[in-house]
């Protein structure tokens, strides 16, 4: 057994502690890379001596986030991103588990096998842990059945052009079909939520909402609509049960004419919008209208990041919390409540709480040291922050996942290695 593997011990001492229901001053005691009690500070005794202990005071004490939207691009387009680099990213900023993408990597996870090959290249390559979306296109319809018993969380499709030529749309036969493989095999179909004929407006999302939504109705089906930047896309979805929401930093806390001033770094689809929506955005943040926070991670090599066209996708994952803590508008529950959510959606077992049981996947922020987002700090493989400059208040100290530190802000992301590839609950 490797030493990255053994059972952590670990005792958190005097931190707050802050979970979707509740925030209190407490010790987090983990024994074998599992919570075992939270208690109130100094009553630890009761749990009897462990090998490490943190001093946590002063300091939030977070679930690790669970990002549901990331594409770190492995295997086969680690030029792009790749687990070592993304997983140290999204340490830092107290992510411990990401759910990534089929599309981007080559080829596409469509098929059990390739499923197998992302586990390989998480357990060699990962910090943190890792679950997969599969792949719904035309091709893909036969194998859906097989890529639920390889682990796959849900199924992620297109409503128009991807990019790639190896993922294409789904046509309304394809995403009925692979809705009612999703009810049938219990697993939620994630789709990106624009209309070739609508381009990349706010209606454009709207309608595809409406189009999805309808036939996730008539199969019983989970539709779990990715990374909305329009407003009225959140009001359409809420109209439908069984839909569910994600947004994103970038489309919180940049408007259309910031975006504007910062180029393709910023660019992305469907597009920042102007404040107004981002308002109309916050307000159904503010209402929780909106089930979850994720990064749509999706960078590129800085050589497609130029000209009048780039690469759509934003470097960003592990931002989220420092940014919504910084903010100060949304309660810290509702944060934990946010940046967890996908662990119930996706039935990710041990993720997403802190409670005795719970993987203890846990990261500490002090919530009052500023420090600037820079090249420096930003631990993507190209480093390509629309967030560059921006400095912020709330700084991650120290990430745990199963009790085992992957990131200090002393020492940055720890050696790799430690991850686990992650199975929904069937
Ligand atoms: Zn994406």
């Amino acid at each position: 057994m490797a030493a990255s593997d053994r059972p952590a011990d670990v005792t958190v001492r005097g931190g707050t502690v802050v979970t979707a229901e509740s925030v209190q001053v407490a010790d987090v005691v983990v024994r074998g890379g599992r919570v075992m009690a939270v208690v109130a500070p100094g009553t630890i005794g009761v749990a009897g001596p462990t090998s490490m202990s943190i001093d946590a005071g002063g300091l939030l004490v977070f679930p690790g986030m669970i990002d549901a939207h990331v594409h770190f691009q492995e295997p086969g387009r680690e030029e792009w991103e790749g687990f070592e680099t993304g997983s140290a990213a999204a340490a830092a900023g107290g992510v411990t588990t990401v759910v990534d993408m089929p599309i981007d990597c080559d080829p596409p996870t469509v098929t059990a096998a390739l499923v197998e090959a992302k586990g390989v290249a998480v357990e060699r390559h990962s910090r943190v842990d890792v679950a997969v979306w599969g792949g719904l296109v035309p091709a893909s319809l036969d194998d859906l059945e097989a890529l639920a018993a390889a682990g796959v969380v849900g199924f992620k499709a297109f409503a128009c052009p991807s990019g790639w030529e190896d993922f294409p749309a789904v046509d309304e036969a394809t995403l009925a079909a692979g809705l009612a493989a999703g009810a049938r095999l219990d697993l939620p179909v994630a789709l990106h939520c624009e209309l070739e004929s609508l381009g990349h407006t706010a209606a454009s999302e709207i309608a595809a909402v409406r189009w999805a939504a309808e036939l996730a109705a008539d199969a019983g089906a989970r539709l779990h609509v990715v990374h909305v930047s329009a407003a009225g896309a959140v009001d359409e979805a809420r109209w439908w049960p069984g839909v569910t929401v994600e947004t994103c930093p970038h489309y919180l806390f940049l408007d259309e004419s910031e975006a504007a001033g910062i180029g393709a770094t910023a660019h992305c689809n469907p597009p920042i919008r102007d404040l107004d929506n981002q308002e109309r955005l916050w307000d159904h943040l503010l209402n929780g209208a909106i089930d979850l926070m994720a990064s749509d991670h999706s960078p590129c090599p800085p050589s497609l990041k130029v000209g009048a066209s780039p690469w759509a996708g934003i470097d960003g994952v592990g931002l989220a919390l420092p940014l919504l803590i910084s903010d100060g508008r949304l309660h810290l529950t509702e944060i934990a409540r946010l940046t967890t959510a996908a662990a119930r959606l996706l039935r990710l077992p041990g993720k997403g709480f802190l409670a005795p049981g719970a993987d203890a996947d846990l990261v500490m922020i002090d919530p009052d040291s500023p420090w600037t987002i820079a090249p420096e700090t930003t631990w993507s493989r190209h480093r390509q922050s629309p967030f560059t400059g921006r400095t912020v208040k709330a700084r991650v100290v120290m990430t745990l996942v199963r009790g085992r530190p992957v990131f200090t802000s002393d020492d940055g992301p720890l050696a790799p290695g430690h991850g686990h590839l992650v199975r929904p609950h069937r």
